[in-house]
């Protein structure tokens, strides 16, 4: 991802884990059945098995050139494992909160990496409140989502790799279509702020790609605001249950802005239910050999609803997030 440091707000030695450019791979079986050209971007390889390091390598390489030494931050899971393990390789102190529904996998992950865990009875709201709290008590700098502009940043350069890997000798090529999972829609706006600067850096002749976000209908707030055609998202009301973890987000926090960003690509949101992100888990696994989180495989499932209806345009680049690896007891238990 450092690849592409001149678009980066980092400036000097970056905290890195030796991130490899992640496969951009061709899914032959699945474009037969989608009828379209697609891809699977598969973020599984990066450190701790998310997309979440792009956010937190970036974050906490300006975070700390910024002088900060201590950092603070809710998660639903796999934000607070990234940055425990980007915090140890730089010294620096991580405090998570997390709902204490959160994956087993992340709860070990932070405290492997020497984070500290706190772990809160409730929702990741209640989580997020408490980290505001603790970012005043201990002065300690408060990296929630959106709430500081950097880790977008980084998980800007995941589109960076797509539209290069698209791309010949005559420049960057854009896909029409790029289906993602959103939680927070932090990786929704980075896709939007990629192909917005690639565009106006002149990389690039293709229109901004349409964006399909994909919920579960076990806590899907920014696709029912999108069906009913209002500009706010409402918190979702109901208890957040889905096995993807990184969509239990009842109540993004810039949720309108997400909202935004998919309408004026000219795209939409789609919620699939529970049965068919697991189904979509096995299936990638099963016919491409990619064990894909339950996120990431929610847009196989997404992408599918799309087709069905005519809806989806090729090239389509699907998002697969992270690894299944950290997923295995939530899938065994679903069955
Ligand atoms: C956080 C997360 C998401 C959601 O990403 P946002 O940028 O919050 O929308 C999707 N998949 C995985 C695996 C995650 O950890």
């Amino acid at each position: 991802m450092w690849r592409f440091r001149e678009l980066l707000p980092v400036e000097g030695e970056p905290v890195s884990l030796g991130e490899p450019r992640t496969p951009l791979l061709t899914v032959p079986k699945l474009s037969k059945r989608l009828g379209v050209e697609t891809y699977l971007k598969d973020d599984g390889p990066l450190p701790g098995g998310t997309f979440k390091a792009r956010g937190a390598g970036i974050g906490l390489s300006r975070a700390q050139e910024l002088g900060v030494d201590r950092v603070v931050m809710p998660s639903a899971g796999n934000a607070g494992g990234a940055w425990s393990l980007y915090g140890a390789r730089a010294g620096m102190h991580i405090t998570v909160t997390m709902a204490e529904s959160a994956p087993a996998a992340n709860q070990t992950e932070v405290e492997a990496a020497g984070g500290e865990l706190v772990l809160i009875r409730g929702t990741i709201a209640d989580a997020a409140a408490r980290a505001r709290e603790i970012a005043d008590e201990t002065g300690a700098f408060l990296s929630a989502t959106f709430s500081e502009p950097y880790r977008l940043e980084g998980k800007k350069t995941c589109w960076l790799e797509v539209f290069d890997a698209l791309g010949d000798e005559n420049g960057m090529r854009l896909p029409r279509t790029i289906v993602l999972p959103v939680g927070g829609g932090v990786a929704a706006i980075a896709a939007a702020k990629a192909a917005e600067e690639v565009i106006a850096l002149g990389w690039t002749s293709d229109p901004p790609p349409r964006l399909v976000g994909v919920q579960s209908n076990g806590c899907c707030p920014i696709v029912r605001a999108f069906d009913a055609g209002a500009d706010e998202v409402e918190p979702w009301d109901g208890e957040a249950m889905t096995i993807a973890a990184g969509l239990r987000v009842p109540a993004p926090s810039e949720g309108d802005l997400v909202l935004k960003y998919i309408r004026e690509s000219g795209g939409r949101m789609v919620a699939v239910n529970e049965r068919a992100i697991v189904d979509a888990v096995w299936d990638l696994a099963s016919t491409e050999g990619v064990f894909a989180c339950p996120e990431g495989a929610a847009t196989v499932a997404g992408a599918s609803i799309l087709a069905e209806v005519g809806d989806l345009q090729g090239p389509v680049v699907l998002y697969n997030t992270g690894s299944g690896v950290k997923y295995v007891e939530a899938l065994k238990a679903f069955g």
